[in-house]
């Protein structure tokens, strides 16, 4: 072996994360949500506060549906039923929650 492995005092101690977490499941594959860029108020729900797309780990989506989500999210925010900075929502007065109800 090339490398040789300092001891422990050496560098910092690496803490790995516990691989015995459950799994992650994907709410759009298990049928409970479906995508639409029509439904914002589902949509909301994986825009952050500034308006960012959640990421996958916030939104626990799978790759698939991560990608048909942004996708959803980028036509509604063109369409202005969401926002894309945080100065639309001071000017809307909300995430777009409210208008999705008409
Ligand atoms: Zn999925």
């Amino acid at each position: 072996m090339a490398y040789t492995r300092r001891p422990e005092s050496a560098g910092r101690v690496r803490r790995t994360r516990n691989l015995a977490v459950k799994a992650a499941f994907c709410p759009f594959c298990v049928g409970k949500v479906k995508i639409d860029y029509k439904d914002v108020s589902m949509l909301s729900h994986y825009i952050s506060g500034q308006g960012k797309i959640g990421s996958r780990r916030r939104t626990k989506a799978c790759a698939k549906h991560q990608r048909r989500l942004a996708e959803a999210i980028k036509r509604a925010r063109f369409l202005a039923m969401l926002p894309f900075t945080p100065s639309h929502i001071w000017k809307t007065g909300s995430l777009g929650v409210h208008r999705s109800e008409i």
